[in-house]
């Protein structure tokens, strides 16, 4: 019986011993690099600074270098202590205009002294023993960047080819196969190395598939109101893959598909309103995918990434076009697209005396010209077939124009009567594209080009076309006049127009932003509000619309 209980004490004593021992062994395991290390081996090492020097050594993890004072590191030492475990270190730098320089090994000079040359990269990796036990973890600060994520084992940390120097570094070990002391995506990038890439097109309404973009261009048109009906993306260079989905009239959601699969449809008419992409694998360990879109009314809209929702959903709005780009890890957001519909190419404009030639523009066509404050001038044309609803417009000589412009032209008519006595008559309204084209076109012949280029509009870039313009004077006169203003008619116009929707177009002192020579006889019709806003404001339709 004693010798049972013996028995048990002992057993009970062994277990607890066990269980302290295997304790032991699993918070050794579990410990961090920095206290592992310095019980057995350490690794220290010391920089040379730019304007300071060698610094004394740290060990184990420590930042060695600067960080927020804009200094080079030059030079560098690296030693290990495996005391009865044996092995050692090499390492090597990539120093400005020399490259990568030979290994050197257990506390050499790796880099230059008193040639003024940056550290851009390095490798660090364990040799013998050491190298069996540990893995030797390093990361580096970098001009422009900052701390770069950790490299292992002799894998390159920092930058080449793109002149940014090293400031800081931190090295530590950690037992074999152990967790990094961080994130381990991004330790180096090579500016010549080939990178990565995600081209992109797209299937637009009466065009069709698009050639291939890349890279944060533009896929789709712009200023044309023309719907992306498919869309097909695809990586280049990296591993993983991309998967996308897009929302389509009448359908909704598809399904995700991947790699340069079709999302969206052809032959239905039918637009896409808003997408979702995302990375998988290799790819969306190394990279965030960021896209925007430009939507009808809306314009571009912000950027968005991974997986996230871009453009719109229950608003009938079309996308039109789409730009995707890789971001690597970390780094900064794509900036902002501007909101503005530029047009595509108008690098060679031709002005003669102050004006602009408006047959070296490529114009954008403007997206919805059935609206009251559509801009029309040299840079944005209406599409050549476009007619708007008419009507024939009283106290005129056979004028056409819009109802809206009508109603608010007797309104006022009628008020500059009861104010002046005189009676305002349209001498032109409403003109096609054709009667536009014949008058541009005999204008040149007849008159030289810089009256033509400063009185008469371009086809398709007059607002007469959009039948809200009108060519102002008296039943007294029925003639368009320079003098006009300076009638009683005239000056009632100028300062009573906007209360009913009418802006004089083409003010003197706004030639440069009209592109028109003064017009006294030619209004626009707007709106009430935005008359109001422009006539208080000074300003021209241009510059109300920004
Ligand atoms: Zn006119």
């Amino acid at each position: 019986m004693q010798k049972m209980k013996e028995n048990r004490h002992f057993r009970i004593l062994a277990i607890i011993v066990s269980l302290v021992i295997i304790l032991g062994v699993l918070m050794s395991a579990n410990k961090t690099v920095y206290a592992a290390s310095k019980s057995i081996v350490s690794i220290s090492y010391q920089t040379h600074i730019q304007d300071i020097g060698w610094q004394d050594y740290v060990c184990d993890g420590t930042a060695s270098g600067t960080s927020g004072q804009s200094k080079r590191l030059e030079a560098i030492r690296i030693q290990l202590a495996s005391e009865g475990i044996g092995g050692g270190i090499e390492y090597r730098t990539h120093v400005q205009d020399i490259g990568w320089m030979d290994w050197v090994s257990d506390n050499e000079v790796s880099g230059t002294s008193g040639h003024s040359k940056r550290l851009e990269a390095i490798q660090v990796r364990l040799t013998g023993a050491a190298g069996t036990a540990y893995d030797v973890y390093y990361r580096v600060h970098v001009q422009d960047i900052g701390w770069m994520d950790w490299a292992k084992n002799g894998e390159a940390s920092g930058t080449t080819g793109y002149g940014y120097r090293l400031e800081a570094i931190e090295i530590c070990l950690v037992l074999k196969g152990g967790t990094s002391p961080g994130v381990s995506s991004w330790p180096f990038v090579d500016a010549y190395a080939p990178s990565a890439t995600v081209d992109y097109k797209a299937h637009v309404q009466n065009i069709g598939w698009q050639n291939y973009v890349s890279n944060g261009a533009l896929c789709g048109t712009s200023g044309q109101s023309k719907r992306l009906e498919a869309i097909q993306i695809k990586l280049e260079n990296i591993a993983g893959d991309i998967e996308y989905r897009t929302h389509v009239q009448d359908i909704g959601w598809m399904d995700w598909v991947s790699d340069n699969e079709v999302s969206g449809t052809s032959g239905h008419s039918k637009r896409l309103e808003a997408i979702q992409i995302r990375l998988t694998g290799a790819a969306s360990e190394k990279y965030d995918i960021y896209y925007c879109v430009h939507v009808q009314n809306r314009g571009w809209m912000d950027w968005c990434k991974n997986g996230e929702f871009a453009g719109t959903v229950g608003y009938g709005y079309r996308m039109e076009a789409i730009k995707v780009i890789l971001v690597k890890k970390g780094w900064p957001a794509p900036a902002p697209v501007e909101n503005i519909v530029s047009p595509s190419s108008n690098d060679q404009l031709v002005y003669i005396d102050g004006f602009l030639d408006p047959r070296s523009v490529t114009p954008v066509i403007v997206p919805d010209p059935t609206s009251l404050t559509t801009l029309v001038n040299k840079f944005n044309a209406v599409p050549a077939e476009y007619v708007p609803a008419l009507v024939l417009a009283l106290s005129s000589k056979g004028c056409y124009i819009r109802p809206e412009a009508a109603e608010a032209w007797n309104l006022m008519r009628t008020a500059c009567r009861t104010a002046t006595g005189s009676t305002l008559y349209i001498c032109s309204g409403y003109r096609s594209y054709t009667t536009q084209k014949s008058s541009f076109d005999d204008a040149i012949a007849t008159k030289g080009v810089v009256r033509a280029i400063s009185k008469y509009a371009y086809p398709g870039r007059s607002e007469h076309q959009l039948g809200l313009a009108l060519d102002v004077a008296t039943t007294a006169t029925k003639t368009i006049s320079g003098s006009f203003l300076t009638t009683p008619a005239g000056a009632w116009m100028a300062a009573h127009a906007h209360e009913y929707g009418f802006i004089l177009r083409y003010p003197s002192g706004k030639e440069n932003i009209t592109g028109y020579a003064f017009e006294a006889w030619h209004f626009r019709y707007v709106g009430v509000e935005p008359a109001t806003a422009m006539y208080i404001n000074g300003q021209t339709l241009e510059e109300y619309l920004g």
